[in-house]
């Protein structure tokens, strides 16, 4: 019987991409002949790094790995335009909770609905089961270690932005002064 290729697309917003990320993307490389990581452009609640500066990273990421059969892309709009774009024949998403799963249940029965497509699921490593990257950027907000839960090349940028931050934070402090009573 001959294997039909498979096509899948991985949608997210990945800022930053996580271990919990790469976790799955090596799970999905096992079950598709081609993965496209596509970064959502669409803007976040706190976004930390422009949609250029997650495709860098997952990049590097890439390259370094040598992963085969990976692309990146940053997209625009609904993810199953973005779908049918690339001819996608699956959507892979990650679940990590029964939290997760009332909320991919419903978004992979609309894309199914208004787009035909299925979306396949894989479960995290447990040691990733509480990684998030809304978490990821509030522990770097207040300077905790991350180091186990993201790859080295992201923590690097991480810490050059927090630096960032904080130095901006402090000339602006230093600019404005708080009125004395
Ligand atoms: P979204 O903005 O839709 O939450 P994310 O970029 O956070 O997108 O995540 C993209 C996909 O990766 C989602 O399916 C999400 O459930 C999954 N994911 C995120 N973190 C993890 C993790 N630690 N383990 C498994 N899946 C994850």
């Amino acid at each position: 019987m001959s294997k039909k290729f498979v096509r899948a697309i991985f949608p997210g917003s990945f800022d930053p991409i996580t271990n919990g990320h790469l976790d799955v993307i090596e799970r999905g490389l096992k079950l598709f002949d081609e993965l496209v990581i596509a970064v959502g452009r669409s803007p976040i609640k706190n976004q930390l790094f422009s949609p250029e500066e997650r495709v860098e990273m997952i990049e590097e990421l890439i390259r370094q790995r040598k992963m085969k059969g990976v692309s990146v892309e940053s997209f625009d709009g609904l993810t199953v335009e973005y779908a049918a774009k690339k001819k996608a024949d699956v959507i892979l998403r990650g679940l990590r909770s029964l939290t997760d799963v009332q909320y991919e249940f419903q978004l992979a029965m609309t894309n199914r609905a208004v787009a035909g497509i299925e979306t396949v699921f894989v479960m995290t490593s447990e040691q990733y089961g509480f990684t998030s990257s809304t978490l990821i950027r509030e522990v770097a907000s207040l300077g905790g270690d991350l180091s186990n839960l993201i790859p080295e090349n992201v923590l690097k940028r991480l810490r050059k932005r927090m630096k960032k931050q904080i130095a901006n934070r402090k000339s602006q402090s230093v600019q404005h002064p708080k009125p004395s009573h």
